[in-house]
């Protein structure tokens, strides 16, 4: 039983230099969260060893008995934290989610409808060198050029034209809540499966902060380690009479053994985000990306031409549009790495510029709300981003700011490295 310092020290370095990168920086990709101890207790168990293909009470390997009880405890926690009436967790990854579902309900070549990359959806709604573009034809459908915001009355118009066999509703890169009744009244208009993806929202439809997905869907999806913040996983929740084509298309229809680790791991997330702390924490997500919004509206950072898509937030992220100013999504980026803050670039709709550079940025704020911030702690970090978005930025004196809230919320304290 020697330690991970011994047998592999590189590998023990590379998780102390990334366990000390995440204390000293402020994490602000919208897609990333800190996992609570007790989550990374059980990703990091002996379950990993066990091998049980198949379902509770139903495995094709002995000695199971324990990792049922762990399975059962993350579909009935799933089901209660949703409302649904069957939950999968068995999906490695959001991705592996999807797949899951296209196959459960299309034919090769039948068509799905889904919001386009560059308007903010994910690779699996369809992107043409993605499983989904490849073996289903894609209609996809856009935001409105004027007001960023998906309009129900285009999406209607393209379903009746298209005909689609299934739509989905869901995003990696939008800020405001969809219209689920709406596209469940389109979806039946045109006969079509509907699917909602909310890995990015997940986490505020637990804590009741976003209408919640899964009485209009046909079947849900969602990633465990965004908003939720649990581990790096997918878990499909579906109506009572879809749920043995959802449970053979993920085993056996695409999957082998389970991840039992993190199903475990799963289980404790969803049992925490019962409770009454993640939803304040929410809250605090939600809220610390409004003021962040309001901070990027304000007329010095609008003088330098950065602006917010939409012109605000309902939910955990918010979308600069730097199209008029000098600074370019991967310039921005850069500069903001370069005082501690971790962002992403992201195209805005019809970017002009090209999609290695862009002219946008996605800022989320569920990482820095698990470090415990609040109010007043994104008021600071939203005046270090729009400091540094304006030309002449002090980057010296944003550093340090950035420094002392990293320091006033440790992360993990006690811990080591793991
Ligand atoms: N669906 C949406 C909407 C996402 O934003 C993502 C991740 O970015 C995924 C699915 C895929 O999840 P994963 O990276 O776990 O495969």
């Amino acid at each position: 039983a020697l330690p991970l310092s011994e047998v592999d020290p590189e590998i023990a370095q590379a998780v102390a230099d990334e366990l000390g990168r995440q204390r000293g920086t402020l994490e602000m990709i919208a897609s990333e969260n800190f996992v609570p101890r007790a989550v990374l207790e059980a990703q990091g168990s002996v379950l990993t060893n066990k091998y049980a293909e198949g379902y509770p009470g139903r495995r094709y390997y002995g000695g199971c008995e324990f990792v049922d009880v762990a399975e059962n405890l993350a579909i009935e926690r799933a089901k209660a934290l949703f409302g649904a009436d069957h939950a999968n967790v068995q999906p490695h990854a959001g991705a592996q989610a999807n797949v899951a579902v296209m196959t459960a309900f299309l034919k090769p070549g039948d068509k799905l409808m889904g919001l386009s990359l560059a308007h903010g959806g994910h690779l699996t709604h369809g992107m043409k060198l993605n499983h989904s573009g490849k073996f289903y034809e894609i209609a996809a459908y856009g935001v409105d050029p004027e007001t960023g915001v998906i309009d129900m009355d285009q999406v209607r118009e393209q379903a009746l034209a298209e005909k689609p066999q299934m739509i989905v509703a869901g995003w990696s890169a939008y800020p405001r809540q969809l219209d689920f009744a709406a596209f469940r009244e389109i979806a039946d208009e045109v006969g079509a499966i509907f699917w909602v993806d909310m890995a990015h929202f997940a986490g505020l439809v637990a804590a009741g902060l976003h209408p919640n997905p899964v009485p209009y869907a046909d079947v849900v999806t969602s990633t465990v380690h965004k908003t939720l913040a649990g581990p790096r996983s997918g878990i499909i929740l579906c109506k009572e009479e879809h749920k043995k084509k959802i449970n053979s298309a993920v085993f056996p229809g695409q999957q082998g053994g389970p991840l039992m680790h993190v199903i475990a791991a799963k289980a404790v997330a969803f049992k925490i985000a019962a409770g009454e702390d993640f939803r304040l924490k929410q809250q605090r997500t939600v809220e610390g990306a409004k003021i962040l919004a309001e901070r990027l509206v304000a007329a010095d950072v609008a003088e330098a031409g950065v602006s917010v898509l939409t012109g605000g937030t309902d939910v955990h992220l918010v979308l600069v549009d730097l199209r008029n100013s000098e600074l370019d999504g991967k310039q921005a980026e850069d500069l903001l790495h370069e005082v501690g803050i971790t962002v992403n670039r992201n195209a805005v709709p019809d970017d002009p510029r090209p999609p290695m550079v862009t002219s946008g940025l996605r800022i989320g704020t569920p990482a820095l709300a698990s470090r415990g911030f609040g109010e007043a702690e994104f008021r600071e970090v939203a005046d270090i981003i729009a400091e540094a978005l304006k030309p002449g930025a002090d980057t010296e004196s944003l550093k340090t700011r950035v420094a002392t809230l990293a320091e006033g919320f440790p992360l993990y304290e006690g811990l080591e490295s793991w």
